[in-house]
């Protein structure tokens, strides 16, 4: 019952947000994308203005325009000009805030990165506001600038006019629903029946994991078909480079397994031939990769079994802002969690007093907190394993003994797990966000924790408010 309350408390805070800003009053058809470079070090940071554009659609909520909820490193706000109205937010995270926590952004090396603030097509001029994240987590701004809609120099070409869209589940009205557009990287124009393929086999066990599963409706999911002149992405580590339209590669960020984009426009530009909320890349790619980050985009290689799994965890990051669970497996980040700021994301805390946890209504008063789990165990055993696959990649180790290796590995997890007294509990267990202690997740065993996994109970909840957030 205090869940319920809690929860109808929440869908209030969230409604209200919405009524205060009529959307016929401020906003015409399509969208508006302000495209822009975010550069620094990991001391300065600073937006320049590239180009401006107006797209034909706008796929997002007309009623959801302000975002209360205090989600990501970067929040953008739009404000009449006139009346210094607040008009529209969203919170965000970008790759910048990511690199500026490795090794060559601490060094004073400067680095740029594109990157795109969309927002409904405004009547009347406005002024946008970018903020980011302070060492304490208190947002700041760092960038102000007026935008005439009048102005002639705002780009209204249709890129890529020619290129076929698909709908793969079309539940209607954009303006209510959740828009996916998926974008097809390192398919030749032979393959594009394979990217077809990969599409219907993620979206099937995306729709057959809660709480997609019972939204399936409030969901809609457009696929673009846009050749590469060459099959597979990138692969610095191995000397592999290919021709592909988004340029994608392994190893971003210095981090092998890690697959980014970094050619944010023509990203934006294919995606802009259809209503979108949000952009997933499907790269063609049979080793293990991906990454997804909140509100800009989940890329991931789905040419190989444990693609599936990947595909929800990384819908996990760009969708509900969760934050990785895992924090056994070597990262290039430097403090990515402060330990004395709570971090945003909502399955992530630093708090073990229990009144004061975010996630408390789902804790059982009978459950310890911190819950106890055999963490030095597991530890060793990861250490083992780890130190184990290095091994039999760096002799370039047949794939049966790999395959064998992960394969006993995974039998070992989920025996490990399934002995743990609370493993069916929300509680607050240690050792999350790429930090041994001092972080703390919900549950032992989550999809933002291990692939093997379905959401947990707060992780499906944050997902849920998301939706409703798109939808009501
Ligand atoms: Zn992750």
């Amino acid at each position: 019952m205090q869940k319920k309350i809690l929860f109808l408390f929440f869908l209030s805070i969230w409604l209200q947000a919405k009524s205060n800003v009529i959307f016929d009053q401020y906003f015409g058809e399509g969208a508006l994308r302000i495209d822009c470079i975010h550069a620094g070090t990991a001391e300065e940071e600073f937006y320049a203005i590239d180009e401006l554009w107006q797209e034909p659609f706008w796929g997002g909520s007309k009623t959801s325009l302000i975002d209360t909820s205090n989600l990501g490193n970067t929040l953008f706000q739009v404000f009449e000009k006139q009346t210094h109205t607040l008009i529209f937010s969203r919170g965000l995270c970008t790759i910048f805030e990511e690199w500026r926590t490795t090794e060559e952004a601490h060094q004073g090396i400067r680095r740029s990165f594109s990157e795109s603030f969309r927002m409904p097509w405004p009547k009347f001029p406005v002024q946008i506001s970018v903020s980011s994240r302070n060492r304490k987590g208190q947002f700041q701004e760092i960038w102000n600038y007026e935008i005439d809609p009048s102005d002639p120099n705002i780009r209204k070409e249709i890129p890529y006019k020619n290129i076929k869209t698909v709908a793969y589940l079309n539940n209607g009205n954009p303006e209510n629903k959740v828009d996916i557009v998926v974008l097809p990287e390192g398919y030749t124009k032979k393959e594009m029946k394979v990217f077809r393929k990969h599409v219907a086999r993620l979206f099937q066990r995306f729709f057959r994991t809660e709480p997609f599963a019972s939204h399936q409706k409030d969901f809609n999911v457009w696929m673009i078909e846009f050749p590469s002149p060459e099959s597979g992405i990138d692969n610095p580590n191995k000397g592999i480079f290919r021709d592909t339209p988004f340029s994608s590669s392994f190893n971003a960020l210095g981090i092998d397994r890690y697959v980014l984009t970094f050619d944010n426009k023509t990203v934006r530009k294919v995606a802009s031939r259809v209503p979108y909320d949000y952009i997933v890349i499907f790269v063609n790619e049979k080793k293990y990769g991906g990454g997804g980050i909140f509100n800009l985009y989940a890329i991931l290689t789905v040419a190989h079994e444990r693609s599936e799994t990947v595909f929800i965890h990384e819908f996990g990051h760009l969708f509900g802002g969760l934050g990785d669970e895992y924090y056994t497996s070597s990262v290039t980040y430097n403090e990515f969690y402060p330990l004395d700021v709570e971090p945003w994301e909502p399955n992530l805390t630093i708090c073990t007093d229990r009144e004061q946890l975010k996630w408390k209504t789902w804790v059982n008063p009978e459950t310890p907190i911190p819950t106890p789990w055999e963490k030095e165990t597991f530890d060793l055993h990861q250490q083992e394993y780890q130190k184990t696959l290095a091994q039999f990649e760096s002799i370039h180790a047949p794939k049966s003994k790999i395959d064998s290796l992960n394969a006993s590995h995974s039998q070992w997890i989920k025996a490990f797990f399934a002995s743990q007294k609370f493993k069916d509990c929300v509680g607050a267990f240690e050792g999350a966000g790429y930090t041994s202690q001092g972080l703390y997740r919900p549950s032992l065993l989550c999809c933002m924790f291990s692939g093997n996994a379905e959401y947990d109970p707060v992780c499906r909840n944050a997902i849920e408010r998301m939706i409703l957030f798109h939808t009501k």
